[in-house]
């Protein structure tokens, strides 16, 4: 079903007339015209299963966010300082998914804004402008987020490692000396922290912030090992800094057993930043925060964000909460997760190219290896099981600093079937390309 442009037109299009800064997925572009649950439908009525994008968190086109969408902007539509029902049942509902304490919340656009707020709000109270991050961790667009961005930094066009920003090892347990102990991984990898804490104070430095995605997603679907980010919370929070958990790729219920996946590690944030999937695609974000924290902060100078906590983007917000409760989503995030990591575990016994399956709920991440003891990660295997996936009417992504592992993130209405036809296209792929001699 032919509309509108062919996809050579807009490729042509899009070089005279948008910033070349945008990539394209694929080296054949693909041209979605519709969505619908699990499945996006291409201008050639080609259906591919999306297993990729984790904004459409209740599937695409959501009927109940669609409606709660049209019926606000067909009533009304304007900014947060008129009262408004929607805002304060919205900040209830949303502070009331979260652990006692964090009961303060404010909307933003998108998950840049809500990090850069948290920014702002550590910097304010801290008076420190110098903050910890993780290796190849990715927080945002906007130049002071592309500073905390290593992910962005170090790679091409990147400036490299600004001087208020320090860096600590990504806590990938998988490739953690082989001499650590598993039940020592947490407090051996936080030990970066303290030494990067310790260089700080060298300079006369102290951190404002430490903030980290709860799963690292662009590290490469990294789990923290278990009482990592106690550890963790434990040393900044003694050096004066504050713990902000970036919760924007793997919030709202995605690891199932939880709401939020920094509850995983059994740690309470002083600041949580949400985004991508809180609105199923409504461009909208979060940050939720104590009250001691919001009231210090509120030190005469307004947050105000023309568009944010708008009524149309809370009736989204709320409609998402709403789905995810009634259908209880998460239970099936946990069930079909589980499920999926069961069958991803059964070829990891057929295929050496897998290194690591991991994951929690709907957030999976298969490693390729070309050695399994030297760990040499299998980059092309990996950009080939990709683009055959593809070929096959799958979409899912590469991640991590070497784009090895394969990255899942498939919507939380993800059915049985869904993943059964995840994993036979995966089969087929990987019987391809290790054929084919990769
Ligand atoms: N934090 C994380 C972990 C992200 O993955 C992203 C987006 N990829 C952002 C922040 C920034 O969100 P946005 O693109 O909505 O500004």
């Amino acid at each position: 079903v032919q509309t509108g442009r062919t996809r050579p037109e807009i490729v042509a299009a899009r070089k005279n007339s948008l910033l070349p800064n945008l990539s394209i997925s694929y080296s054949e572009p693909i041209k979605f015209v519709r969505g619908e649950g699990a499945w996006l439908i291409d201008d050639r009525g080609r259906a591919y299963l999306d297993c990729f994008n984790n904004v459409c968190h209740l599937g695409h086109a959501h009927p109940d966010v669609v409606e709660a969408i049209a019926r606000q902007a067909a009533k009304l539509n304007t900014n947060t300082r008129y009262l408004h029902d929607a805002i304060v049942t919205y900040a209830e509902r949303l502070t009331a998914t979260l652990p006692d304490g964090l009961s303060v919340a404010s909307f933003a656009c998108s998950g840049s804004e809500a990090n850069s707020l948290a920014l702002r709000m550590s910097r304010t109270l801290t008076g420190s402008n110098d903050a910890l991050v993780l290796d190849w961790a990715y927080h945002g667009t906007t130049q002071e987020l592309i500073d905390l961005s290593p992910y962005k930094y170090k790679r091409k066009g990147g400036k490299g490692r600004p001087a208020h920003v320090f860096e600590a090892t990504i806590p990938d347990s998988y490739r953690a000396p082989a001499e650590w102990p598993v039940e020592e991984h947490a407090r051996r990898f936080a030990e970066s922290i303290a030494e990067q804490i310790e260089t700080m104070r060298k300079q006369g430095r102290a951190p404002a912030f430490f903030i980290a995605e709860s799963i690292p997603s662009v590290a490469g679907q990294v789990f923290l090992p278990e009482g990592y980010l106690k550890e963790v919370y434990a040393i900044v929070r003694a050096a004066g800094g504050f713990c902000i958990a970036d919760e924007v790729q793997v919030g709202f219920g995605r690891v199932g057993s939880h709401w939020w996946a920094f509850e995983t590690q059994g740690v309470t944030p002083d600041i949580v930043t949400m985004g991508k999937p809180i609105g199923n695609g409504h461009p909208m974000s979060a940050l939720v925060t104590t009250r001691e924290i919001a009231d210090r902060f509120n030190n005469g100078m307004e947050y105000f964000n023309t568009f944010a906590g708008n009524p149309v983007s809370c009736a989204a917000g709320l409609a998402v909460l709403d789905v995810i409760e009634r259908d209880r989503l998460r239970d099936n995030a946990a069930k079909i997760g589980a499920y999926l990591v069961a069958r991803f575990r059964e070829m990891q016994a057929r295929y050496d190219v897998i290194g690591d399956v991991r994951g929690q709920g709907l957030f999976l991440g298969i490693e390729l290896v070309t050695d399994r003891k030297t760990k040499q990660p299998a980059t092309a295997f990996a950009r080939k099981v990709n683009d055959g996936a593809r070929a096959r009417g799958v979409l899912i992504g590469t991640e991590g600093p070497h784009d090895n592992v394969l990255k899942m993130r498939p919507p939380m209405i993800f059915s049985r079937a869904d993943a059964d036809h995840l994993v036979g296209v995966l089969e087929e792929t990987f019987a391809a390309v290790s054929a084919e001699g990769a």
